[in-house]
């Protein structure tokens, strides 16, 4: 993969900060508008298409986290939007599910929301 330095910096957002979710406005505010967001959104489909970056829709938007070898989930919390890591569990789910279709899978996307610890009733 080709790294402009601009790419190499919005990269390095997700490297710092493993841990976080990052929507394309919070990269755009994060690097100060030195990378405009049709920039942005076009790096993150590179680095997407690349593995390193992994897509999540939370709430109806895109949010973007950095991958290693693993990709994860998120439960979220309805109350007070807490994102919570979770391990991807569906995997063997999916790829009986697939050969019992017989559906080459490419990706797929899983969110679980509800009320938090603090939040619950
Ligand atoms: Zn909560
Ligand atoms: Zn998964």
């Amino acid at each position: 993969m080709r790294l402009t330095k601009h790419r190499k910096q919005l990269l390095d957002l997700f490297k710092q900060d493993r841990e976080n979710l990052y929507n394309a406005e919070m990269l755009y505010e994060k690097l100060d508008g030195q990378m405009n967001l049709a920039t942005i959104y076009r790096a993150l489909d590179l680095f997407q298409k690349e593995g390193v970056i992994a897509k999540s829709i939370i709430e109806g938007s895109a949010y973007y986290y950095y991958m290693e070898n693993m990709h994860y989930h998120y439960m979220i919390c309805l109350n007070c939007h807490t994102k919570i890591k979770i391990d991807c569990l569906v995997h063997h789910a999916i790829d009986t599910i697939a050969s019992k279709n017989d559906f080459q899978v490419q990706q797929h996307d899983l969110t679980v929301y509800g009320y938090c610890k603090d939040c619950k009733l």
